[in-house]
């Protein structure tokens, strides 16, 4: 088979994992090319999202070295989703097959020839898919386990356990180039291109070294992403509550005015804070959901480029 293989990995001050993850990936596809799997043309794309350490300066010294890396500088830090993003449309103009991967090798590189025998065996999109969760700690687990759920229960169509390492072929790839978000949440996209996909299991290993870029508060903002990007449920929740509410006050009054007429005036000082500040409450809220969406529309409407390229190391 001579189809060229692109393993695209966004890395963002990356330079404690850089030389180790180079080492391996050059292992797993030169062992790859000298097998006859893929084509002497596949390349390691290492996609730096505006690093702020030495990460661009080991991109391009492993380019200079071996042609085997390729490097894609963004001229400054555009977030996870859309540094692979920038990656999966520089490489569907070079290559047959892309693979997107972390840098920090929590995802199996072993996996990699796997990937490709589903592709071989007619797949367009492979998803990489944790076997199990042992080596998160059991808030991840957990949060992880419920956000799933939620996102399902919002009509959300994702599939479970499966971070970003997949595998897509040129015509996926071009699929995607389709779709002109600008906040893309690829988990969520990706499944709606269709095709044929299937899925390999992988053992996820802890981060090899450096530290999450993913802290608590970036989590929580991609988790609402991932919720507002797809579904207008949260909206129609409102609705809901809103009807209930003034169901419910319309109940309210009438049983005030039936006390009234009959003598009894109550005191219910209790009942007054506590309807005015869980009304407070809900209102806030729901202004904050609707208050998303329009961030979202303000963002969108605005149609600003997903990255922009500074370098392309590549031949
Ligand atoms: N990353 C990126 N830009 C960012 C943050 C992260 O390109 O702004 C990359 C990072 O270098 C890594 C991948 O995205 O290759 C996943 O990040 P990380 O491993 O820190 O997330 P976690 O695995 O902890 O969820
Ligand atoms: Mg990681």
């Amino acid at each position: 088979m001579n189809e060229i293989l692109y393993l695209v990995i966004p890395c963002y001050n990356e330079q404690e994992v850089l030389p180790e993850t180079s080492k391996r990936l050059k292992a797993k596809l030169g062992g790859m090319i000298a097998a006859g799997t893929v084509s002497p043309q596949s390349r390691v794309l290492f996609v730096d999202d505006g690093s702020r350490d030495t990460t661009w300066q080991l991109i391009s010294e492993l380019h200079e070295r071996d042609p085997l890396f390729s490097g894609l500088k963004l001229s400054h830090n555009q977030g996870h989703q859309n540094a692979l993003v920038a990656g999966l449309t520089v490489a569907k103009d070079l290559c047959d097959i892309a693979i997107s991967m972390d840098a920090d090798l929590q995802d199996d590189v072993d996996a990699v020839d796997r990937f490709v025998a589903e592709y071989q065996a007619g797949s367009d999109i492979v998803y990489g898919v944790r076997s199990s969760r042992k080596k998160d700690t059991l808030f991840k687990r957990t949060t992880a386990v419920g956000y799933y759920r939620f996102l399902r229960w919002m009509g959300v169509e994702i599939v479970q356990n499966h971070a970003d390492y997949r595998l897509m072929s040129r015509r996926a790839l071009e699929a995607l180039s389709q779709y002109g978000e600008v906040n893309l949440f690829l988990r969520g996209i990706v499944p709606l291109i269709g095709f044929r996909t299937s899925v390999v299991a992988y053992e996820r290993s802890e981060r090899f070294a450096g530290e999450s870029k993913y802290p608590l508060k970036k989590m929580l903002s991609f988790a609402v992403d991932g919720i507002t990007s797809f579904s207008v449920k949260p909206i129609r929740l409102i609705t809901t509550l809103g009807v209930l509410i003034f169901a419910v006050s319309v109940l309210c009054l009438l049983w005030l005015l039936v006390t009234k007429l009959f003598g009894h005036t109550v005191e219910g000082w209790t009942t007054l804070m506590g309807s005015v500040w869980a009304l407070g409450g809900i209102q806030l809220l729901c202004l904050g959901i609707l208050g998303e969406y329009i961030g979202k529309i303000y963002k969108e409407v605005k149609h600003r480029p997903r990255f922009v390229i500074d370098q392309l190391l590549n031949d």
